[in-house]
């Protein structure tokens, strides 16, 4: 299959071809026709498959076609959950659109509204948004979706879980009845079932690779670890094997700033990104770690939505997240477009349930190797983790066994290595990068916003 057999138009295919794109991938392959014949969808694609391209293609064709000079209207929106996810939906708008006459604008909060109300003012063929932010505009009249033929939701299951439903539907209700509703969630869960029932008119399904799994081509492992030694096992990875460019995630944003200042008195050049931030700050701390000006980029779960950093080979999980879907969230932003990535996770004993958590959702064990000279203490008593619920029968207490320097005999050589994967350069997919099939039966503990 190829983009040309897809009926985009010429200007459209330079564009793919500038960014080395070879061939459509799964979803892209599924959602453009399906799109482009007016289709509402409901998709489920991982992060990291092209799902981007998939609905962006197809606006920009049917865009093609319409005088948008003559009659500047906001056509299509793309509703994000997070800044970052809106800024980096909107760049990828403007790589694809870049030899169409096309105005796309992004408008979250965190930044001033002057600006983005004179940019609406000037005319708007594609907009992105968070949801709070543009409902501000419409309370003010200063946005209009009357025109509105294409809406997308895109990562609606993160929306639903950051509590945006109630602004979904109240966006909703200003744009036209007979528009297109495209539906974009890691996870069919009963809720986003009931929003697509109530919004999406005879939808395409389209679920390329089952939730909660995780790219082949990124190799995880586990290393046990001390608590309080964490971070001077983390400095001594990020130096011994001279890792150039690396993305920490920690629980909460005071961790991420505390780590970030440590790793900076250790000569690794350190920045965070995190929701206490200002919206300029979190840009620049994106740029600084993309250019390469900034070794170590520390962030927590929300603020890193939707990053897309070419070349990230390294994430390293300092602390396991509270929520065990999120632990695929994280280590998608490596491994990306058919790259190689490693994914690092520091566990101390307070966190074996998570570990747990994560392998049942996975479905599979994650290899164990203790670093030598950082073996964890046998006897160490478990803390609890604030806003993790904790399994009431069992303590998350020593109940794995390490060997030193090699594999935990539980995990017996399973999943090492990497089992596919792409090129690094030349930017094609192969077929299977994503594995199907797992499903999730984790327990659900509460989220926490970061
Ligand atoms: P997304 O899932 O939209 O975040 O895209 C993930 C990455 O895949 C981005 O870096 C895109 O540039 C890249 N990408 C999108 N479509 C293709 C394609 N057909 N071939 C190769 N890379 C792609």
């Amino acid at each position: 299959m190829s983009f040309e057999s897809l009926g985009l138009c010429s200007k459209l295919l330079r564009a793919i071809a500038d960014e080395g794109y070879e061939s459509p991938t799964p979803i892209q392959a599924e959602a453009i026709p399906a799109v482009l014949a007016g289709h509402d969808l409901l998709a489920s694609a991982q992060t990291g498959t092209g799902k981007t391209a998939s609905f962006t293609l197809p606006i920009l064709q049917r865009l093609s076609q319409v005088n948008t000079a003559r009659d500047r209207r906001i056509r299509a929106l793309v509703l994000t959950p997070t800044r970052e996810l809106a800024a980096q939906v909107e760049a990828s708008i403007k790589t694809y659109g870049k030899y169409m006459p096309l105005r796309i604008a992004s408008i979250y909060g965190g930044t001033r509204m002057g600006p983005q109300i004179a940019r609406l003012r000037k005319g708007v063929d594609v907009l992105v948004a968070t949801p709070g932010r543009l409902l501000d505009h419409l309370g003010q009249g200063t946005a209009d979706l009357s025109s509105v033929d294409t809406l997308v939701l895109d990562e609606a299951d993160r929306m639903l879980d950051m509590g945006f439903i109630h602004d979904i539907r109240k966006i909703i209700e200003h744009t036209s009845s007979d528009r297109q509703t495209l539906l974009f969630s890691a996870t069919f869960s009963r809720q986003i079932r009931k929003l697509a029932d109530d919004l999406l008119d005879s939808p395409k399904v389209i679920e390329v690779a089952r939730t909660n799994t995780v790219a082949e081509n990124v190799t995880q492992v586990v290393h046990p670890v001390d608590r309080h030694r964490k971070r001077e096992l983390l400095s001594h990875m990020i130096g011994s094997k001279n890792w150039g460019r690396v993305l920490v995630f920690t629980r909460t944003k005071h961790g991420a700033n505390r780590l970030a200042e440590q790793l900076q008195s250790d000569g690794l050049s350190s920045d965070t990104i995190h929701g206490n931030k200002s919206q300029g700050a979190r840009a620049r701390a994106l740029d600084s770690f993309k250019r390469g000006k900034v070794r170590v980029l520390v962030a927590t779960d929300v603020a890193a939505r939707g990053l897309d950093i070419d070349e990230l080979p390294h994430v390293v999980n300092f602390d396991l997240p509270n929520v065990a879907e999120d632990y695929v969230h994280r280590i998608g932003r490596t491994g990306r477009a058919g790259n190689e990535g490693d994914a690092v996770s520091l566990v101390c004993v307070d966190e074996h349930y998570l570990l747990r958590n994560i392998e049942r959702l996975l479905k599979r064990n994650i290899p164990s190797t203790v670093i030598p000279g950082y073996e964890p203490d046998p006897n160490a008593e478990p803390q609890p983790i604030p806003g993790a619920k904790r399994p009431s029968n069992r303590r998350g207490g020593a109940s794995r066994s390490y060997s030193r320097g090699g594999q935990n005999r539980r995990s017996g050589g399973r999943n090492q290595g990497r089992s596919s994967g792409g090129p690094r350069n030349g930017k094609s997919f192969t077929a299977p990068v994503v594995k199907k099939g797992a499903g999730s039966s984790a327990a659900k503990p509460s989220r926490k916003r970061a």
